[in-house]
C-alpha cells in the first residue's frame, strides 16, 4: 500500500480543510489500544468508548481540551469498522484519526470515499496496548 501518498500528501490538504471546519462539527476518532486497561473507566456505547477522563492515560487530556472547544465528539473506537455507522449517525464535517499508519490509511480512504477531510495523527508508539502519541503536536492540533 502506498501509506505516503495517504499519510503524507493528503494529510497536507485535509489538515488545511480540517482547520477551516468550526469545533462543533469536528469529531475526534481515537484508538482503544491507548486506554490503561485495568484503570480504565470508559463507558462503552456498542462500537466505541467515550473516556470518563480517569487520567490513566492521554485520552484525558485530549478530552479536556476538545471539549473545551465543543467538539461534536469524542470517541475511542473498537476497530475501524465503526467509522462508517459513526458517520452516518453524527454526521461530521470533519474528522481527526488518531491511528497506526495501517488504521490510519484505511480511515482516511473511507473518509474521502464520503467527501469528509480527515486529518491523520499518527501513534508514536503502536501496538495492540499500551500505545502512545505526542501530546503537545495533537493538542496544538485541537485548540487550532
Ligand atoms: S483517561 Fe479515559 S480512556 Fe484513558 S484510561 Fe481513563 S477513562 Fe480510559
Amino acid at each position: 500500500m502506498n501509506y505516503k501518498k495517504y499519510t503524507t500528501d493528503w494529510n497536507k490538504k485535509h489538515l488545511e480543510e480540517f482547520l477551516k471546519i468550526p469545533a462543533t462539527k469536528r469529531l475526534i476518532l481515537l484508538p482503544q489500544c491507548m486506554r490503561k486497561i485495568g484503570k480504565c473507566r470508559a463507558k462503552e456505547f456498542g462500537s466505541y468508548y467515550v473516556c470518563a477522563e480517569c487520567a490513566s492515560c492521554k485520552i484525558s487530556d485530549i478530552m479536556k481540551s476538545a471539549k473545551k472547544k465543543g467538539y461534536l465528539g469524542i470517541l475511542i473506537l473498537k476497530g475501524g469498522s465503526a467509522v462508517k455507522k459513526i458517520i452516518s449517525e453524527l454526521n461530521p464535517a470533519g474528522i481527526l484519526g488518531i491511528a497506526c499508519c495501517f488504521e490510519g490509511t484505511q480511515g482516511i480512504k473511507l473518509c474521502r470515499k464520503h467527501g469528509i477531510p480527515v486529518y491523520f495523527y499518527p501513534l508514536s508508539k503502536d501496538g495492540c496496548e499500551d500505545t502512545d502519541l505526542e501530546l503537545e503536536g495533537l493538542l496544538k492540533i485541537i485548540e487550532a
